[in-house]
């Protein structure tokens, strides 16, 4: 039992361990990490810094792993915050003049960021250069202070919360997908092998299988997975030892848990398959919004389960099967 409530700092250790180092290393995302390699190689035989980057697309694809592995390649250094962190103006300004030069900053939920922290920004990415008031009444004057080169990684689960102006204002904006069973075998191939677990095809290709299209679940499921398998002496993980370990944490066929299940379940047996505003189902789940959206929906969407309308969320045809019943006739499904 102590092995699976292993701490946080101890579970976070070993995601840093298992993120790729190189585009070469980063699986998946094919289109993102050809671009980027372009635009990398093109501003390093410059000796430029990289334009301004902007990831966008659903936790735990590697967003923050793709801003480290920027900075590697173009062989400058990593400084890291986030949106709701910075408090102040003035935090950012202390963050942006201590930059060196061509250095990357990642602000992790950029979407987040306060509207006055957010103006100091936009000269910064627009002209390396802060603007600050000194003085108050008829004496403040304004000055302006020349900032470092420096390379803006931003990173926001939608494009869409960004205001305009800051959208605008990032030269590469990069779409980051759920990825394939076939990379996230891959994906857990690689972990296992870092983490020195042996595992077989089918292992690999069930746990895959059941990873919601995302990397990080992919990496927890398969530290899970070890902890059965360590106290089963399970030697090497194939299918049936994965399917019994995932069963356990009851996660389903389709990578789907209690929660998204209770989701589907709700609509199905409350509102008859929608349509049902996701405020409602916030409510009806005592789950914030923001993660019925953020979170549970896209997969959702992605497998095909439900859809998003005008007038509300319902179930498709392929939820009702997964939940193993029947539309209602009058469902028109
Ligand atoms: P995000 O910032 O989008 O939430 P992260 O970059 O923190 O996601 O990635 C979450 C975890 O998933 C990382 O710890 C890393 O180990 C793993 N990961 C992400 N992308 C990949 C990839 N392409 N190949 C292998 N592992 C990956």
């Amino acid at each position: 039992a102590d092995r699976i409530i292993t701490p946080a700092r101890r579970a976070e250790d070993v995601d840093a361990a298992l993120r790729p180092k190189s585009l070469e290393e980063f699986v998946g995302q094919k289109a993102a990490r050809e671009n980027l390699r372009v635009f990398i190689e093109a501003a390093r035989s410059r000796g430029d810094a990289l334009d301004h980057v902007l990831f966008f697309g659903p936790p735990g694809l590697g967003k923050t792993t793709l801003a480290q592995i920027i900075a590697r390649e173009m062989g400058v250094g990593f400084r890291s915050t986030s949106g709701p962190v910075i408090a102040k103006s003035g935090d950012l300004a202390a963050l942006l003049t201590n930059l060196e030069d061509g250095d990357v900053l990642f602000i992790d939920e950029i979407h987040r960021l306060n509207p006055a922290v957010e103006e100091v920004l936009y000269p910064a990415m627009e002209d390396r250069a802060l603007d600050l008031m000194i003085g108050e009444g008829p004496s403040a004057r304004s000055v302006r202070i020349d900032l470092p080169r420096f390379t803006l990684v931003g990173a926001t689960t939608r494009q869409g919360l960004l205001t305009t102006p800051l959208r605008d204002r990032f030269g590469i904006p990069v779409r980051l997908n759920f990825y394939t069973v076939d990379e996230l075998e891959s994906v857990v191939r690689r972990a296992a092998h870092l983490l020195d677990l042996g595992i077989a095809p089918d292992g690999a290709r069930e746990v895959a299988t059941r990873a919601r299209g995302t990397p990080r679940i992919a990496g927890r499921l398969l530290r899970r997975v070890r902890d059965f398998a360590n106290v089963a002496g399970v030697e090497t993980v194939d299918a049936k030892a994965a399917d019994a370990a995932l069963n356990r944490l009851e996660v389903d066929k389709l990578g789907l848990d209690a929660m998204d299940r209770r989701y589907l379940t709700m609509i199905a047996d409350i509102y008859r398959g929608g349509p049902v505003g996701v405020e409602t189902l916030a409510a009806g789940l005592s789950e914030p919004r923001d993660t019925i959206e953020e979170v549970i929906e896209p997969y959702l969407i992605q497998l095909g389960l439900i859809a998003r309308t005008a007038r509300g969320r319902m179930l498709n045809g392929r939820g009702w099967k997964h939940l193993g019943l029947n539309p209602p006739p009058e469902a028109g499904q």
